[in-house]
C-alpha cells in the first residue's frame, strides 16, 4: 500500500507533537508511533522543563549553566536559541492548558535541579512529561489534517536522488506501507535500550538514529551518553528513575554508614552535574563495598509524598517507604546527547529530512545535558523544525565537525558473541570505559549489526528483528565513538584517559555511512 501526504512525523513525543501543532495548519500530516500514543520518553519525564521564567533568572544565566554542564562542547548559538526562545514556548504550553504546579502567588512553581544556579524547572508533580504530552495530543487530535498510525514501525527512509522523499513503515498487521511526503521529521527519541541498565522505556531502541545513519545522514557526539545517577536499584524490581528534583528539594545521597559523601568528591555536593554525581557514587560504592542510598528521612514525609506521588508509589511497589527508608540507587543510561546532526532549524545533511528532540544533535547539550533541558529542546526545536519544513527547501548549515573513519577497529580474533547487546554495552561502554573493552565491542557489534542488516535486506523482517538491528547498530556507533575520544569529558569517562584534554579533543567527531545501499 502507498500513502501520500505533505509531512510525515516519526514520533509522538514532545518534539513530534510540538511540530505537529504547527504543521497541521499548513498541510496533511501523518504521525507515526511505534507503540501507543502514551509510550515515549516524554511520557516518563518526571522532574520538569527548564525555562528562565523566575524573577531572579535570565536567559543569560540559563545559558551559562547549560554551557558549564556541557563541558566545553555546547554550541553557544544553539544554546542561545534554546534559552531565549524557551520561555515563549513554555508560556504557550501554559496557555494551551498544561497544568504546571503553582506557587502561592499563582505563578508556576519553580523547582531546583542539579547544576542550575537558580530555581527554574516548571513541573506537574512528578509526571511533567505525561501532562505536556496529554495537552499536545489533545490539541493536535482536533485537527482534520492529522492522521495517526499507532503501532507502526518506521523501518527505512526512502531516498530519491539524494533527497528524502518518504519512509517505509511496518504496520502491526505485518503489512508494509510506503509513505511519500514533501518532508520527513525524525522525532524518534532516545536509545536507552542499547544498555542493560536504563531509565528508558522499551520503545527507546535508537531506530531513528540507525535509520538516518543507514540513509547516509551525518551523526555525531555519540560517545556522550548521559548516565542518570539515581535509579532505584532493588533486585527483582524494575528499575525506576528517582528524579533529580528529589535532590533539588533536599534529598541527600548517603553511604551505608549514613554519611553524606558527595561533598568529598565535589564542592557542589548532591547538586553537582549528573556525570560528576554518577561517577562519585560508583567510586563511593567501590570504596565501601556497599550500595549508596538516597535519603529523604530529614524531610516532611507528607510533603514528600505529595510532591513526588509517582516515585513514592514505585518505591512502595518495591517494598520501600519513599520518605523514610534509605533508597538504594545506582546509575543507568538515561539520555543521548549526540545524534543526527542538525542545524538550528532541524535540517539534517539529507535534503528533505529533518530531526528534532532526543534523536537530534543540535549541540545544545555538548558533552553532558543540564537537567530538564531535554523537554525544552524538544519543544523549541520541534517548533523550529516545523517552521523550516513549511519553507522552500534550503541546504542545512551544519556546524563544523571532524569526520571519523567509518570502519570498525580491527581487533585480532574478535571476541565471541555470547551475551545480548545491552549486557555487553553496559559492561564495555557504560559509565567508565577503556580501550581494552571498547575495541572488541565496537568491532563485534559492527559485524553483528551488518549481518542483521543484510538479513533484513534479503528477507525483510518483523518488528523485533528491525529493532535488534537498530540496537546493534547504535551500540556499534556508540562504542566506536567512545573508543575514538581519548580523554574524559562530560558523560564520557575513560579509565585509560582520565583527564579532559582541550588541546586535542575540544572538537565534535562524527561520521557518515558511505555504503547506503544497505537497508
Ligand atoms: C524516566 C525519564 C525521566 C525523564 N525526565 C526528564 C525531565 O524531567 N526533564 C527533561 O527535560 N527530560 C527528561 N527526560 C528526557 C526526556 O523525557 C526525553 O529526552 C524527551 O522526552 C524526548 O522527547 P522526544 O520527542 O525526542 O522523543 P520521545 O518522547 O521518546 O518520543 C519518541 C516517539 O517516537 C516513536 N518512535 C520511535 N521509533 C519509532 C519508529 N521506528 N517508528 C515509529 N515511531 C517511532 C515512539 O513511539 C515515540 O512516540 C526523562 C527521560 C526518562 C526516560
Amino acid at each position: 500500500m502507498d500513502v501520500r501526504t505533505d509531512y510525515v512525523i516519526i514520533g509522538g513525543g514532545i518534539a513530534g507533537l510540538r511540530a505537529a501543532t504547527d504543521l497541521v495548519t499548513r498541510g496533511q500530516v501523518l504521525l507515526l508511533t511505534k507503540a501507543g500514543s502514551t509510550e515515549s520518553n516524554t511520557g516518563y519525564a518526571q522532574g520538569g522543563i527548564a525555562a528562565a521564567m523566575g524573577h531572579d533568572d535570565s536567559p543569560a544565566l540559563h545559558l551559562s549553566d547549560t554551557l558549564e554542564a556541557g563541558a566545553g562542547l555546547c554550541d553557544p548559538d544553539a544554546v542561545d536559541v534554546l534559552v531565549s526562545e524557551g520561555p515563549r514556548y513554555v508560556t504557550e504550553l501554559l496557555y494551551w492548558g498544561v497544568a504546571f504546579d503553582r506557587a502561592s502567588d499563582g505563578q508556576p512553581a519553580l523547582g531546583r535541579e542539579g547544576a542550575h544556579s537558580v530555581r527554574r524547572v516548571l513541573h506537574a508533580r512528578d509526571a511533567t512529561g505525561r501532562e505536556i504530552a496529554r495537552t499536545l495530543w489533545a490539541r493536535v487530535a482536533r485537527s482534520r489534517s492529522l492522521q495517526v498510525f499507532d503501532h507502526a514501525l518506521a523501518t527505512r527512509l526512502v531516498l530519491d536522488g539524494g533527497r528524502c522523499t518518504g519512509v517505509e513503515v511496518l504496520r502491526h498487521d505485518g503489512g508494509v506501507v510506503r509513505v511519500e511526503a514533501r518532508s520527513v521529521l525524525l522525532a524518534t527519541g532516545g536509545a536507552g535500550q542499547v544498555f542493560r541498565e536504563t531509565t528508558n522505556p522499551a520503545i527507546a531502541t535508537g531506530d531513528g538514529l540507525a535509520m538516518a545513519w543507514r540513509a547516509g545522514a551525518r551523526v555525531s557526539d555519540l560517545e556522550f551518553v548521559q548516565f542518570h545517577p539515581t535509579v532505584l536499584h532493588v533486585p527483582g524490581a524494575p528499575r525506576f528513575l528517582v528524579s533529580e528534583a528529589v535532590r533539588g528539594e533536599g534529598g541527600r545521597l548517603i553511604n551505608a554508614d549514613g554519611e553524606q559523601f558527595m561533598s568529598r568528591y565535589d564542592a557542589r555536593g548532591d547538586l553537582a552535574p549528573r556525570d560528576v554525581v554518577a561517577t562519585a557514587m560508583v567510586r563511593e560504592a567501590e570504596r565501601t563495598g556497599q550500595p549508596v542510598f538516597l535519603s529523604l528521612a530529614h524531610l516532611d514525609a507528607q510533603w514528600a509524598g505529595e510532591r513526588f506521588p509517582a516515585i513514592a508509589e514505585a518505591c512502595r511497589k518495591a517494598g520501600l517507604d519513599f520518605a523514610r527508608d534509605p533508597l538504594p540507587v545506582s546509575p543507568a543510561a538515561h539520555y543521548m546527547c549526540g545524534g543526527v546532526d542538525t542545524d538550528l532549524s532541524g535540517r539534517t545533511s539529507i535534503p528533505g529530512l529533518f530531526a528534532a528532540g532526543e534523536v537530534a544533535c543540535t549541540r545544545v547539550h555538548g558533552a553532558n545535558r543540564l537537567a530538564s533541558n531535554s523537554l525544552l529542546e524538544g519543544l523549541v526545536f520541534g517548533a523550529r523544525a516545523a517552521a523550516a519544513m513549511r519553507l522552500p527547501e534550503r541546504d542545512a548549515h551544519l556546524p563544523p565537525f571532524v569526520e571519523a573513519p567509518t570502519e570498525a577497529p580491527t581487533v585480532p580474533g574478535g571476541a565471541v558473541i555470547s551475551a545480548p547487546v545491552p549486557d555487553r554495552m553496559w559492561r564495555g561502554a557504560g559509565l567508565v570505559r577503556d580501550a581494552t573493552m571498547l575495541a572488541p565491542l565496537a568491532h563485534d557489534l559492527d559485524a553483528e549489526a551488518a549481518a542483521l542488516e543484510r538479513s533484513l535486506d534479503e528477507r525483510g523482517g518483523d518488528a523485533a528483528r528491525w529493532q535488534a538491528a537498530n540496537v546493534a547498530r547504535v551500540g556499534a556507533l556508540i562504542a566506536k565513538a567512545a573508543l575514538r575520544r581519548e580523554e574524559s569529558r562530560g558523560g564520557h569517562r575513560r579509565a585509560d584517559f582520565p583527564e579532559r584534554d582541550d588541546v586535542h579533543w575540544k572538537i565534535h567527531v562524527g561520521e557518515f555511512c558511505r555504503s547506503t545501499t544497505r537497508v
